[in-house]
């Protein structure tokens, strides 16, 4: 017999799942191993874009393993070649690469922004920009790009040349790009640094700046992608091109799969044998994808992602008057953060441990911050089924964080 504390015995300890095992889930709910019925805002975090087990998915995955799994890069595939093309029309890229995760996607494109710096301009030329409180992934490449020291401490000695500046803040990038800078990497909306949304000057400030001195700018789109803000990249919401921009999570709906996406040009400088990946682009992952890509390309889809938002943050507002929990909801398409008021900061996994006694699945992003990510699709009665519990939960806890004597 296996049960949660197998985990404690036979995993390496670097996560701490919560108790319950879930067996199985359909749409935006989720049952455990005793049949408990969950709402699920958290979506795998941001991964589940269209739920669990959707259809479409199911069929595609059961189709796709009866005829081709994996053939390596040694031959290519027409599912691989059908995503591929339907990503480069359907955004600014004119070439992909695909890969199996977020990180590797990221390594990728940090690789090439070296790599075409070095070809293009100078081999000097490898300063890399990125952002405090950024996630970009745990290969030590990406992890050093990355803002938050926790992920890198004790891992050295990382990648040189990568600077931190502060988001949102232009002039601490003013301050330290040069033509030594080869790239700047940088999340639309942080995701996991706790939902903080760039602004629309911040980003076209740094096109500009990427611009005047031939640095790469690369959006990390691997949680903002595959429509969670409302439009297919959060780039196209902001109107600011990247000249690189990883996906990976919410694309592949929950099977693992990683796009780099770029110009004929910047493409060019990974020629034969400069990278590669053995899975990248197996017609499994590809296959899923593509349907993925083809249901949440859809204008109306996108437009109700945007719809689900006002009603969230509708609902978020109405608790919050309620029970005065939150300093600030923020966050974009279904992509939301609620942080919380400076009185119960570091409490954000005890609100995640409570919601889930009341049968809710959320995330949380750093120790203030609740965050939600889920279902694109997922039905208005479950959100509002879902704001219900919240507003329990938010309830026992503001009773539990109370000081006695109050009481
Ligand atoms: C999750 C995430 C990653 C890492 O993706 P993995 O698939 O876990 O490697 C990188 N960047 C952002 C913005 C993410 O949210």
């Amino acid at each position: 017999m296996t049960n949660r504390s197998t985990f404690d015995d036979v995993m390496v300890p670097n996560y701490s799942p919560l108790a319950m095992i879930p067996s199985h889930g359909k749409g935006s709910r989720l049952w455990d191993e005793d049949d408990n019925e969950y709402i699920d805002l958290a979506g795998g975090i941001a991964v589940s874009s269209l739920g669990h087990c959707h259809p479409k998915l199911v069929q595609t995955i059961q189709q796709q393993s009866e005829k081709l799994w994996h053939v390596s890069n040694v031959m290519t595939n027409q599912p691989a070649l059908r995503l591929a093309k339907k990503l480069t029309e359907l955004t600014f890229a004119e070439k992909v690469y695909f890969c199996n995760s977020g990180a590797e996607a990221n390594e990728a494109a940090l690789k090439l922004a070296r790599k075409y710096a070095s070809d293009k301009f100078s081999s000097e030329k490898t300063q890399i920009i990125s952002f405090s409180e950024s996630f970009h992934g745990r290969t030590l490449f990406t992890v050093s790009a990355g803002g938050q020291a926790k992920y890198s401490d004790g891992f050295g000695p990382l990648p040189g040349d990568i600077l931190h500046a502060t988001y949102n803040d232009l002039a601490s990038v003013e301050a330290i790009i040069s033509d030594k800078t080869c790239a700047v990497i940088i999340e639309p909306v942080q995701g996991e640094g706790g939902v903080t949304p760039a602004s629309k000057d911040f980003l076209n400030g740094l096109r500009a700046l990427c611009n005047q001195h031939n640095a790469t700018l690369i959006f990390d789109e691997i949680q903002t992608g595959a429509g969670r803000t409302g439009e297919l990249y959060a780039y196209q919401r902001y109107d600011v091109v990247p000249d690189i921009l990883t996906t990976a999570k919410g694309i592949g709906g929950g099977f693992p799969i990683g796009a780099m996406l770029t110009t004929t040009d910047i493409a060019a400088s990974l020629v034969v044998g400069t990278h590669g990946s053995t899975y990248g682009g197996n017609p499994l992952g590809c296959a899923v994808a593509e349907v993925v890509v083809d249901i949440i390309s859809d204008r109306q889809l996108l437009d109700n992602v945007q719809a689900k938002h006002l009603k969230f943050i509708d609902g978020l507002d109405h608790i919050n008057r309620r029970h005065k929990i939150f300093k600030d909801i923020r966050g974009m398409g279904l992509l939301i953060g609620c942080e919380l008021k400076p009185e119960y900061h570091g409490k954000a996994k005890d609100l995640l441990t409570l919601a889930l006694k009341h049968k809710l699945l959320v995330l949380v992003a750093g120790p203030n911050v609740m965050r939600l990510a889920p279902s694109l699709i997922i039905p208005d009665s479950d959100i509002e089924q879902g704001l219900m519990s919240l507003d329990k939960a938010i309830e026992q806890f503001v009773a539990e964080q109370a000081p006695a004597e109050q009481e």
